[in-house]
């Protein structure tokens, strides 16, 4: 992008690994990857926005990034400044803000402001819904937008958030009344502390059927939350199954292998095929349509097309897949837009 002046350097915006490169005169920094002399931003922790790490010279990010990152296994980068929102990091060339992003914990925007006054905005993956565990991402100005479009196509509209929840608390509910133990597949990091928030609130009992959901809601616990769901390695199992709880998994064939290893082989296959299980996903809607309910950490369609037009950009520039539709839905809105590709 040319900006205004005429002896304004050109922006440059490259897919790079999970992530973007990013060049503006004499400013390098890699959004969502590594790359060697360049300073990271790192909005947060799903593995597909970590990649290359390593190769970094160092490394922004907030404290719940780093902590999720870590209890996934991540191995934390040596050098790394830890931000809070709304705090300024003086670099060389640009000051970059962090931003909540509403997304997972830690899930940050990051404002880029150029010793020029060019204003850009990297969204990382953000979510403009508020919901028990997260509070909404909100636009802020800015001349360049970099946004993910992850459901950037009106087939993607969520119904509400509280509609969601209600479905979700009642299946549970019917499941249990009828003697069924329902089991919710949902990403380890934000979608299963939500739902298990979510169900303690009711007061249904939550095993937790894998390990990494476990060292996430450590985390989030260590952030201020209150999450009580049970190991499924826990020596009350059976119990706890017997009196009717929820199961959340990030890994149904793990949750299988725990409960066959604490209660026996026959009386987990009878367990198993016991369960009602739902997916929790944004891709329950739609032409990906299976059994379970739209709950995402993402934007839908209009919550990206919204806060698209809140920033109002001069220019945007769009990632993930949904990035060329969206930028023709953009276009349409009368934004100028680009899919990175
Ligand atoms: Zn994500």
């Amino acid at each position: 992008m040319k900006s205004d002046g005429q002896d304004m350097p050109t922006l440059s915006l490259k897919k790079h690994g999970t992530g973007i490169a990013l060049e503006y005169g004499k400013v390098k920094l890699a959004l969502d990857t590594g790359v060697q002399g360049a300073t990271t931003l790192l909005s947060h922790s799903h593995t597909d926005h970590i990649g290359r790490l390593n190769r970094a010279d160092q490394v922004i990010g907030t404290k719940g990034t780093f902590d999720t990152y870590s209890a996934r296994g991540g191995k934390l980068p040596a050098n790394r400044i830890v931000v809070e929102y709304q705090q300024v990091t003086f670099l060389n060339g640009a000051d970059i803000t962090a931003i909540n992003a509403g997304h997972v914990l830690g899930s940050t925007m990051f404002l880029i402001e150029f010793e020029d006054g060019l204003r850009a905005l990297f969204t990382g993956d953000f979510n403009v819904v508020d919901s028990i565990v997260h509070e909404r991402a909100r636009p802020v100005k800015a001349d360049v937008l970099i946004t993910e479009a992850t459901y950037g196509s009106p087939s993607w509209i969520f119904p509400s958030r509280v509609e969601t929840h209600e479905n979700i608390l009642k299946a549970a509910a019917n499941s249990l009344a009828e003697g069924v133990n329902p089991l919710f597949n949902a990403y380890s990091l934000r979608k299963a502390q939500e739902v298990i928030a979510l169900l303690q609130g009711r007061g249904i009992s939550v095993v937790s059927g894998n390990r990494s959901i476990d060292q996430v809601c450590k985390v989030y616990n260590r952030h201020g939350f209150d999450l009580k769901q049970v190991p499924v390695t826990s020596k009350d199992l059976a119990h706890l199954i017997e009196r009717g709880c929820a199961i959340v998994t990030s890994s149904p064939r793990h949750t299988e292998q725990h409960i066959r290893r604490m209660l026996g082989k026959m009386e987990s296959r009878t367990i198993m095929d016991r369960m009602k299980s739902y997916f929790l996903s944004g891709w329950t809607l739609g032409k990906f349509r299976q059994r379970g309910f739209p709950l995402s950490a993402h934007s839908d369609y209009l919550g990206l097309l919204e806060f698209a037009k809140g920033v109002d950009p001069k220019v945007v520039y769009c990632f993930t897949e949904n990035a060329r539709e969206f930028s023709g839905h953009l276009a349409t809105a009368g934004l100028n837009a680009v899919p990175l590709e």
